[in-house]
Parts: C-alpha cells; structure tokens; sequence
C-alpha cells in the first residue's frame, strides 16, 4: 500500500515524490498505521524499486492482504501520479467508510466521480461483482484496468482471453466495446476493442497502444477506434478452431455434434452463413457456431420460403437454449444494461443484408432465401468462396448495427 495513516490520524500518501533521505527521516520521527485495520506498518525503503507500507509479519487484514505486488504498485502510483499531471482532483486509495471498500484510485472528472481498481491478481467474479455494484451504488463510476502481464496475445490479432479477462470489458460513450490494461514496466495502456471471440477462450480483436506519456484521460476512457475488422482472419481461426475442436471434443461438443447429426448435418459442411462474427457476441460465452446452429436449426430450417419469422419466436427458442444450459451467456460486470439477445438480433440483420431475411416490422421477418446445406465437401467449398465475396460488401455496414 501506498498511504498510511499518522500517529495524530493524518493520511501520509507516498503519491507525492519525496527523495529517500526526507522519507528516512520521517520514518525515523513517525508512526504508521493501517487505515483500514490500525495495526502499526513499515515504511519500507528497501532496494525495491518502489516505496511503499507494509503490515508487520502476523497480521492479519483484510484490505491489503500481502498479494499486493510491486508491478500492482507500480502501476497505481504511475497511474495516480498521470491524473495529478492532468490536474484531475485524484485520490491514493481513498477509503469510503460507507461501502468500506478503498479503490485504487479515486478521481473527479467531468463533474462525475470514478473509482479506479488497477487490478493484477485474480479475483472471484462474486467479489468483483460485490465491488462493482458498491460503486454503483455511492455514485462512483467503476474503471477497472487490468495489469497488461494478464493480456494473453496467441498469434497476431488473436487473443486468448479468459472469463476474468472479460470481467473488464466497458461501454464507451460512442458505445464502443474495450478492454483497457496498464502496463508498469512499458508505461503504456493496452487497449483491446472491436473484439470477436469465435471460441470460448479466443477472439479476434484489434489493439491500440498508448504511452502514459502522450495520452489523456479521455483517450482511455473513449479511444478513438480502428474498426478495423478482417472477415479473412476470422474464417481462418474459425476453421481452425472447428477442425482442432472436432478432435477433441468436450461433453458440450459431444451434444451438439449429436443433435446437429439427427438434422443431417455435420460440423464441417455447415452453411457459410453460419458461424458469423457479430458486434455483441462478447455477451454470448457459447461459440457463434453453436448458438447460430440452433438458431438454424430451431427457426429456419423448418420455414417454406416466405414465411414469417417473428422475434418472439426467436427469443422464445433462444431462451431455452439458455435454460436447458446449450448456450450460455457471459455477463459482463461493468455492462449492466446489455442483453446477450441483441447479439442475436445482429446476426438476424446480416441475414438480412445477405438476402435470407426481410425485415417487415420491427419485430417480423420474412424468409426470403432458404439457407442450403452444402451436400460436399467441394459444394462446401465453393459456396463458401461465393459466400466471402458477398459478404465483403456488408461488411463495411457491421459496425453500425
Ligand atoms: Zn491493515
């Protein structure tokens, strides 16, 4: 921890730069305490390359458990000390009595009051929901900035990313989709946005850099955006994703390859228009694949061609699916005003950019083209080359859905 408390009950913050020898003689003349547990804390001045408190071995507290890293304070006191340049009213680990929770950070910006947690160390979902919401709840917007040294990049554009990763996603005004990370030793933000995840564990994904030096509040709040989005890379992982998926199949596989087997289908002569990337598909833990199979399989394959298709009917189906644990959705902490289905009604209006679906109402389609099965492996082929010209002129239009 950076601040501690005095003997007279003063805060004493190590976010102002004091040199060593004022720091030694201050510890030689004073008493630090814990202001969340008010046990006594070393001032420690050591070959580390950060000063900071720390409890006295044996004690026991609850808000700075000894998990706090160096990288973790590091990142804070850079991050502290980049608002203090900016002239933004900022806080060191400001504790509310209220909540009885200390972010990292605390700040005041457009007239709106953040609390930032630079978070390095996993946390339950349980905890970072509880600490979201308490933040919520006292008005405080939460930012969280997850430590860079988590941000796993598997091949250039792909990323793996797991459950907790996705716990730091956030909506930008402009109602972009980012996951921001700080990097201590680079003094750098990595920013992830315009994220497709095409399995459980991988997305595709764009990522901007930006120097702590060179870059404002605002730029991390709302990073101006490289929509940028390759449909060619996407098809490449997806495929193989299917092919070293199909080799080792999990239970889930297991009962979706056989429900797909009763309709006559199989995993890989799936019509193209299966399996597409849309916006909202973060909220969706389930691959496309999957989810736009069923919603194949439940809804469409059925229809005669110009027969209505009505969203009810979509989300009535798509709701089982959920319940009977076939799709599962992934909820996002900071994103609370977002529902998994709108991700679905993206995918209808592609189809209908592709020519499948027409829309009559708001809420009715009608089926304009039947979605073909490809009967071969080279009917697979070539419907898929046809397919990637077509869908290359849509694309231009995806993010604005
Ligand atoms: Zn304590």
């Amino acid at each position: 921890m950076l601040t501690a408390q005095t003997h007279s009950g003063t805060i004493f913050s190590l976010g102002k730069e004091y040199n060593k020898e004022t720091l030694m003689f201050i510890r030689k003349n004073e008493k630090f305490f814990c202001p969340a547990c008010g046990e006594r804390v070393s001032l420690k001045l050591g070959t580390q390359r950060i000063y900071h408190f720390a409890h006295r071995s044996g004690t026991v507290c609850r808000e700075f458990y000894e998990g706090e890293t160096i990288y973790h304070m590091k990142g804070k006191l850079q991050l502290y000390q980049w608002l203090e340049r900016q002239r933004i009213p900022v806080e060191l680990e400001y504790y509310d009595s209220i909540i009885k929770q200390r972010p990292d950070i605390l700040f005041l910006y457009d007239g709106k009051k953040y609390a930032l947690e630079y978070q390095c160390s996993p946390i339950t979902e349980e905890i970072f929901k509880k600490r979201t919401e308490a933040y919520r709840q006292q008005n405080y917007i939460p930012l969280w900035i997850q430590g860079s040294k988590h941000l796993k990049t598997k091949r250039n554009s792909v990323f793996s990313l797991s459950n907790f990763d996705y716990f730091f996603f956030r909506k930008t005004e402009e109602s972009q989709l980012i996951l921001p990370s700080y990097c201590p030793e680079e003094k750098q933000f990595k920013i992830l946005s315009s994220v497709y995840p095409y399995s459980i564990k991988n997305a595709v994904a764009n990522i901007t850099y930006h120097s702590l030096e060179n870059t404002k509040l605002e730029e991390v709040l709302a990073p101006q955006i490289n929509n940028y989005f390759s449909f060619a890379k996407w098809s490449k992982e997806m495929e193989r994703f299917t092919l070293n998926w199909s080799l080792h199949p999990s239970p889930e596989l297991h009962r979706f390859l056989r429900e797909i087997y009763i309709h006559n289908l199989n995993l890989y002569l799936l019509p193209p228009e299966i399996g597409l990337p849309v916006r909202h598909s973060l909220f969706i833990q389930t691959p496309a694949i999957i989810w736009q199979t069923y919603l194949f399989l439940d809804v469409l394959l059925n229809k005669t061609l110009y027969e209505l298709v009505n969203l009810k009917e979509v989300e009535r189906n798509y709701s089982k699916r959920i319940m009977n644990n076939e799709i599962i959705i992934r909820n996002i902490p900071q994103i609370t005003n977002e529902k998994s289905f709108h991700a679905v009604k993206e995918y209808l209006f592609q189809l209908e950019k592709l020519g499948i679906l027409i829309k009559k109402t708001e809420t009715v389609f009608q089926l304009q083209t039947k979605i073909s099965v490809p009967k071969s492996n080279r009917e697979k082929e070539e419907r898929r080359n046809e397919f990637h010209q077509k869908y290359k002129t849509i694309l231009e239009t995806i993010n604005e859905i």
